[in-house]
C-alpha cells in the first residue's frame, strides 16, 4: 500500500498522470483516535482534529478538493468548524496544504508553518526543489512562523513542533500528549520521510538534503510513542485500525512497537536509495 502510494506521487509528479490517486478523495468516517484527537481525513490523506475547550485545531489541509469533506467530517463529530482556531501543517506539499486557503476563508483559524514550509505555501507549491510546479494549489499565507521546538498551545492543547526535514525543508512531525481511558498517552504525528523520485546526492537545489534525512532519523529514533500517526494513512496502517475500532477494540491505535518498527522499515529504502545514487555517481 505504501509503495503504491509512493509510485501514485511519482507518476503524479512526473507529470504523466495529472489525476491523484482515487484513495486521496475517498471518504472515510472520521473517528476517535485517543483522548480529544480524532481523524477526519480521507482514506489515504491525513487530517487531525485536536478538541479543547477554547477552540479546536486542525492538522492539515489535504488538498483543495477535500475541504468540504474535511469539515463535514468535523461536523459530524458534534463539532463547529467554525471553532477552528489554529491550522497546523505537517509540509506544504498539496496533499497536506491544498485546502488552507479555502479553510482560512471558511474559519478565523490562523496558520501556523515553518519558514520553509510558509515560503512553499505562499508559492501554492510552486518551484518545488523537486516537483516544479507540477503539483500547484492556491496559494495562501501563514500567519505565524514556527521554529524546532516550539509549542503551540490552544487553552489545554500543547502541539510541540519538531523540524524533520528531508522530504521538504521545513518538514513538520507534531508531538502531543492525550489523555486515553484515564491515563497520558504520548501521540506522534510523524511529517514524510519519503523520497519519491528524489535526487539525494549532488541536489543543487537543496545541497543539504542528504544530511537531513539521516539526521532527522536520528532525532525520531529517539521516541517511542504510544500512539503514531501520520499525514498518510497507509503508513500508520489506519484501515487495519479501523477495523480493530469498529470490533469494539478501544487500544485500536495504541501500539508502542509500530513506531520504531516503521522507522527501521523507511531507513532501509532510504539507505539504500542514497547508496544506489552514490555508486552511480562513481561509475
Ligand atoms: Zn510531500
Amino acid at each position: 500500500m505504501r509503495y503504491v502510494q509512493l509510485i501514485c506521487l511519482w507518476v503524479l509528479a512526473s507529470g504523466a498522470a495529472a489525476q491523484a490517486p482515487p484513495s486521496w478523495t475517498t471518504p472515510v468516517k472520521p473517528v476517535r483516535v485517543v483522548g480529544n484527537i480524532y481523524y477526519v481525513g480521507t482514506e489515504e490523506l491525513g487530517a487531525f482534529l485536536l478538541a479543547g475547550k477554547k477552540g479546536l485545531i486542525l492538522l492539515d489541509a489535504p488538498m483543495d478538493e477535500n475541504v468540504d469533506l474535511v469539515l463535514r467530517n468535523v461536523q459530524s463529530l458534534g463539532f463547529d468548524p467554525a471553532r477552528i482556531r489554529v491550522l497546523l501543517n505537517s509540509h506544504a506539499h498539496l496533499d497536506h496544504a491544498g485546502g488552507f486557503a479555502a479553510i482560512k476563508k471558511k474559519t478565523r483559524a490562523k496558520l501556523y508553518m515553518t519558514a520553509p514550509e510558509a515560503e512553499l505555501a505562499a508559492r501554492g507549491g510552486r518551484n518545488d526543489f523537486a516537483f516544479g510546479d507540477r503539483l500547484a494549489y492556491p496559494p495562501v499565507s501563514a500567519d505565524v512562523i514556527i521554529e524546532d521546538g516550539q509549542v503551540v498551545r490552544l487553552g489545554e492543547i500543547a502541539m510541540t513542533a519538531m523540524v524533520t526535514p528531508g522530504h521538504t525543508k521545513g518538514c513538520t512531525t507534531w508531538r502531543t500528549i492525550a489523555m486515553h481511558r484515564g491515563k497520558p498517552v504520548d501521540v506522534l504525528f510523524q511529517c514524510s520521510l519519503t523520497a519519491p523520485g528524489y535526487k539525494l546526492v549532488g541536489n543543487d537545489r537543496y545541497p543539504g538534503i542528504v544530511n537531513d534525512y539521516p539526521r532527522s532519523f536520528d532525532r525520531l529514533r529517539k521516541l517511542q510513542p504510544d500512539v503514531f500517526l501520520a499525514n498518510h494513512a497507509s503508513f500508520f496502517g489506519l484501515a487495519r485500525k479501523l477495523e480493530k475500532a469498529k470490533k469494539g477494540d478501544a487500544n485500536a491505535f495504541v501500539d508502542r512497537e509500530e513506531f520504531p518498527r516503521f522507522l527501521d522499515r523507511s531507513w532501509k529504502s532510504l539507505e539504500a536509495e542514497i547508496a544506489k545514487q552514490r555508486s552511480a555517481m562513481d561509475d
